[in-house]
């Protein structure tokens, strides 16, 4: 008798709702509160270490040592305020997850007594042991160097646990011959990239007073919740992150009612509780609903500037999991938890502002404003098509491969969706009948005449496309539930600031060869459009129609992340990179190393979990019910029963035969391939072989599981079923 499977239901069952209450009626009164900023330093601050953090935030000025003191001990003072007893450097190693490393601010004094110190150089660096972060081979392990080094463009913040509260500190981490080993160095300095040339761009053609620029981003969060007793109960969650078996619910998402459905009432005191821990930490949470399926949901914070908003993502995640555990549930922010229902993604909505207050992705009133739209518009365009293959990889992984192109989420191919609307606009542009219409309108400025007044309620809407306009923002749709923004906001900064250098160039020389302004822009726009129409579909980007659409428009669809990575090492992509000063070859090569590494890992414990649940839950299950129909074979022989009195049972203990016998030999088969794929040194032709010889095992081993989980008497199967998971609530 499966008892743990029906201990968790029972459990589930019983579980009453989780009281929460909120600091104050009103979120203002409790909005970053726990968070290091303006005002807090204005109050813990002298005047001068105010003035030096104001002024590394907006101008990047470097803060000297002494200063660094001062602004430490205000911002102990200030922690010790909110109950905090350590302090940790908090940054975003390669593995995916943030990092901490907790230090007290309690030292010991000569005197036998001790005193609470948080010192300038703990603030601005650490050294944490570094060896066991992935480096890629750019740094020995023996040396273990590496350092963590304060971004003040990202504030402090205290991190509440149930036993005592952190102060904890943004930082970048790199090697110390300055290789960056983390995820924020390089988006730092993409996002520096993107800014200079939106300046440069703004202030040459547009507008003088144009000084700064910010890469916004708004990050939609999708995860599934499900009940954590249940969830415990399955290895293959608890390890991996997503069931490995599982035989679809008879009600799965067909019936489209949880979608905008009413929330139940557990999982709305949970994300009360959620938000309530976010808002104390400056993350401005917006929207909350049901996703399509069931036990999925969604919420997303207003956008910010993109360094801070994927710090905000990240520690959303990371509080996301532990409020969930005060509430017996067990958040899923895989890509891919269930086969046949929906998966998760993390819509990243993006656009590039100004320090005068215009989003430079939303059309104008005038013709002049549309310029300038249409300039960021285009260009953005191309830099799409220009770079799709990298784009592509800056998703990769192993569990968002579930996802891409799985009938729900976009293909892998890469497009653009723009709405018929500025289809239109831009067709006119480029079209010749209307140029000459507009020619006889005016002689002096006659392209301009043809910038129509785009109209600002942009309603198109296409939920199948990875790369979206949606009236003032492009979203980039096809970033998987669990990853780091970092990389797709990276790659799409990088690719932004370059394209922005190059129309730069081409404009100013047209000008120099005496166009005029306008009709320069417009002539270089109009080039970008033709020579990268292909890459823009309006049409629905999950039906098979496209893929062959696509094929004939020469677009990649690489559907496997081992492929999909080879962008980063192209040619094209490592001159990019260094050309903008993100990435060296060095830095591209490790990192390439590190995401193959970590996809053959991956595999690798999603083959063992599943050869484990095969050999140790699944046959078990089957074989007692085999013995159960045995016996009652005999029971009926013995008294005479004759073979058609007995044909049904007879044929399950055949068929359960026939599943073990398929299973067993796979699961074998697959352990075969592991180990050849073990013993081929090169990292990507290894990825390549867990990818296309071990993995396609797995939905073998599967299809026979499903199987017996169909005909298994209920009570002998180990594992909770899908409906379970996903309905028990
Ligand atoms: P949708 O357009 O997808 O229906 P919303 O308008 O609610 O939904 O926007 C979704 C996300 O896009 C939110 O996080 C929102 O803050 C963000 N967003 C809105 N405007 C911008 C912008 N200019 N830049 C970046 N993100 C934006
Ligand atoms: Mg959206």
């Amino acid at each position: 008798m499966s008892t743990l499977r029906f201990k968790a239901l029972e459990l589930a069952q019983s579980r009453s709702l989780v009281a929460v209450s909120a600091p104050s009626n009103k979120v203002s009164d409790y909005f970053n509160i726990n968070v290091f900023n303006d005002q807090a330093m204005k109050s813990f601050l002298s005047k001068e270490a105010y003035e030096a953090v104001s002024n590394a935030i907006q101008q990047g000025e470097k803060i000297d040592r002494k200063i660094a003191d001062q602004i430490a001990a205000g911002m102990k003072n200030w922690a010790m305020t909110r109950g905090a007893s350590h302090y940790t450097h908090w940054f975003q190693p390669l593995t995916g997850a943030t990092a901490e490393k907790h230090d007290a601010f309690f030292e010991p004094t000569d005197d036998g007594r001790s005193i609470e110190k948080f010192s300038g150089s703990a603030l601005v660096q650490q050294e944490p042991d570094a060896s066991s972060f992935p480096n890629g081979g750019l740094r020995n392990t023996f040396e273990a160097r590496g350092y963590t080094a304060w971004d003040p463009s990202s504030p402090a913040f205290i991190m509440e646990g149930s036993n005592g509260s952190t102060l904890c500190i943004p930082t970048i981490f790199v090697a110390y011959t300055g290789e960056a080993l983390d995820y924020k160095a390089p988006l730092l300095k993409a996002l520096h990239a993107v800014e200079r040339a939106v300046v440069d761009v703004c202030a040459s053609y547009f507008d003088k007073n144009v000084t700064k620029a910010m890469a916004s981003l708004g990050i939609e969060q999708e995860y599934f919740l499900i009940d954590a007793a249940l969830s415990n109960v399955r290895p293959d969650l608890v390890l991996t992150g997503r069931t490995l078996l599982g035989l679809a619910p008879e009600k799965g998402q067909q019936l489209e009612d949880h979608y905008f459905g009413s929330i139940p009432p557990r999982v709305q005191s949970f994300m009360i509780d959620f938000e309530i821990e976010c808002y104390k930490l400056g993350i401005p949470l917006k929207t909350r609903h049901n996703e399509v399926a069931p036990s999925q949901y969604e919420c997303a914070p207003n956008f910010e500037e993109v360094n801070l908003a994927i710090d905000h993502n990240q520690l959303l995640m990371d509080v996301m999991e532990k409020v969930a555990q005060r509430h017996g549930f067990k958040v899923l922010l895989h890509e891919k938890p269930f086969a046949g229902v929906n998966g998760s993604g993390k819509h990243n909505n993006w656009s590039l502002i100004t320090n005068t207050g215009v989003n430079l992705l939303a059309p104008g009133k005038t013709p002049q404003n549309n310029l300038q739209f249409l300039t960021f518009f285009v260009n953005t365009i191309k830099a799409v098509h220009d770079h799709a293959d990298l784009l592509r990889a800056s998703i990769a992984s192993a569990a968002n491969d579930h996802r891409l192109g799985a009938n729900e989420a976009p293909p892998a191919i890469m497009s653009v969706f723009i709405g018929t609307q500025l289809t239109q606009v831009l067709e006119d542009l480029v079209s010749t009948k209307s140029k000459s219409q507009a020619a006889k309108a005016s002689k002096t400025s006659i392209d301009i005449q043809k910038i129509p007044e785009i109209l600002l309620d942009n309603t198109d809407r296409n939920r199948t496309s990875p790369f979206a306009f949606t009236g003032n923002k492009f979203e980039f749709r096809a970033v998987g539930s669990s990853a780091n923004c970092a990389n797709a906001m990276i790659v799409l900064n990088a690719i932004m600031a370059d394209q922005l250098k190059k129309f730069k160039v081409e404009v100013d020389g047209q000008i120099k060869k005496g166009k005029k302004k306008e009709e320069a822009i417009l002539d270089v726009l109009k080039g970008y459009y033709k020579s990268s129409k292909t890459i823009l579909f309006e049409g629905n980007g999950y039906g098979d129609a496209w893929v062959k659409e696509a094929s004939k428009r020469g677009l990649s669809n690489i559907k496997t992340t081992p492929e999909a990575l080879n962008a980063y090492i192209s040619g094209t992509s490592k001159q990019l990179f260094e050309r903008n000063a993100i990435f060296n070859s060095r830095e591209l090569e490790a990192r390439y190393e590190i995401m193959q590494e970590s996809y053959v890992k991956k595999i690798d414990i999603e083959a063992k979990v599943l050869a484990q649940l095969a050999i140790s839950h699944v046959i078990p299950s089957a074989l007692s019910y085999q013995q159960k129909l045995s016996e009652n074979v005999a029971a009926l022989k013995a008294i005479g029963v004759t073979k058609t009195g007995y044909d049904a049972q007879f044929k399950f203990i055949e068929e359960i035969s026939k599943y073990v016998k398929h299973i067993r030999e796979n699961v074998e088969k697959m352990i075969a391939e592991m180990d050849k794929a073990h013993h081929i040194a090169d990292t990507h032709k290894r990825a390549v072989a867990f990818c296309h010889k071990v993995k396609p095992l797995f939905e073998q081993i599967r299809k026979s599981s499903d199987a017996l989980e169909f005909i298994i008497e209920d009570d002998l199967w180990k594992l909770p079923k899908y409906r379970e998971l996903l309905f028990v609530k």
